[in-house]
């Protein structure tokens, strides 16, 4: 209990430090007020390995070790909707069981029943990399013992999910339920409020690989955590920009070199800096709208004092926090 309110106490401190400051916001018909509107709650901001990284003795790392409040979790958001009390996950990390924490009795609505109720309404993975659906094992037999969560992902990765250990045993054992997810399909958790997925290049080992759109009353948000490159997506990201009041975009990486001992060409992501001069000859109007998303511990971004923040601030885009909640 003491746990729950400290939690609950910090993320409440957290809102109030970024409040909704953060949202550019196309006019759309205001229905319902900012209090009882669905929202997103950024619960990590991290990419797959959490900041700080295992191994990592550099100062990008060493510097959180001394101070924990520069911790980000793994990318994560979760949609809640104070209308119905529900409220569902994207993607489910190795931070898992810290995320849940940190949302415990949100949104205020939410009736919790009996001793383990149920942790959210669904699951929406977005691929097969571990950063983005490890953290299923929290809710197996020898954690929470879940029952039937729908997790929502593509034909592939359902089948990946159903057929290799230790996912199958989720499934056999009925701790998830696998429902399916479609390009181009909304799936609705409430008249207004809904996501979409759509396919986007990156290394498809064991699945292919989802962004979102999220459509709420208000709001409508993009959230692609990881693509190959800008170029390789059938899409054109200006235009995606143009029909969307707020896009969490892969901010891996701020530059070309930034990993010591590792071909960067490897491990393809939009550097910050190309996504930047990319956005550049949009309006300031384009550009606010982008929050960073993903960022890999070697990031220079990640710390809010540092030269890359700054410059991305100076383009009005900025970088996503751990807590920060987005109307819809
Ligand atoms: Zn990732
Ligand atoms: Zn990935």
């Amino acid at each position: 209990m003491a746990n729950r309110l400290v939690s609950r106490m910090l993320f409440g401190a957290v809102l109030a430090i970024q409040g909704l400051g953060t949202v550019a916001c196309v006019a759309r018909p205001a229905a319902i007020d900012e209090n009882s509107a669905p929202s997103i709650v950024v619960l990590g901001s991290a990419q797959d390995g959490g900041y700080p990284q295992i191994g990592c003795e550099r100062a990008c790392c060493a510097r959180v070790r001394v101070d924990p409040s520069r911790r980000r979790f793994v990318s994560s958001l979760l949609i809640v909707d104070p209308r119905s009390g529900k409220r569902w996950l994207i993607d489910a990390t190795p931070d898992l069981r810290e995320q849940m924490a940190m949302v415990a009795g949100l949104p205020e609505t939410r009736a919790v029943d009996g001793p383990r109720p149920p942790l959210c309404e669904g699951i929406f993975l977005t691929h097969a990399h571990v950063g983005h659906y490890a953290g299923l094992i929290h809710l197996g037999r020898e954690i929470y013992a879940a029952d039937r969560v729908p997790v929502y992902a593509s034909a592939r990765f359902r089948r990946f999910l159903a057929t290799e250990g230790p996912w199958s045993l989720l499934v056999s054992a009925k701790h998830i339920e696998l429902m399916p997810l479609e390009p181009g399909v909304p799936v609705e958790l409430a008249p207004d409020l809904s996501i979409e997925p759509f396919l986007v290049p990156h290394r498809d080992e064991f699945s292919d690989t989802f962004g979102f759109l999220i459509r709420g009353p208000r709001r409508h948000v993009l959230f692609i955590p990881d693509i190959d490159k800008w170029e390789k997506w059938d899409r054109s990201l200006e235009a995606e920009l143009l029909g969307v009041d707020l896009a969490l975009l892969d901010g891996t990486f701020f530059e070309d070199g930034e990993v010591p001992g590792r071909a960067m060409a490897q491990v393809p992501h939009p550097f910050i800096t190309e996504t930047l001069n990319r956005l550049a000859p949009l309006s300031e109007t384009e550009r606010k709208k982008v929050l960073f998303i993903h960022l890999n511990h070697t990031n220079p971004a990640l710390d809010p004092a540092s030269g890359a923040a700054a410059e991305i601030r100076a383009t009005g885009a900025g970088v996503a926090s751990d807590g920060q909640r987005i109307g819809l």
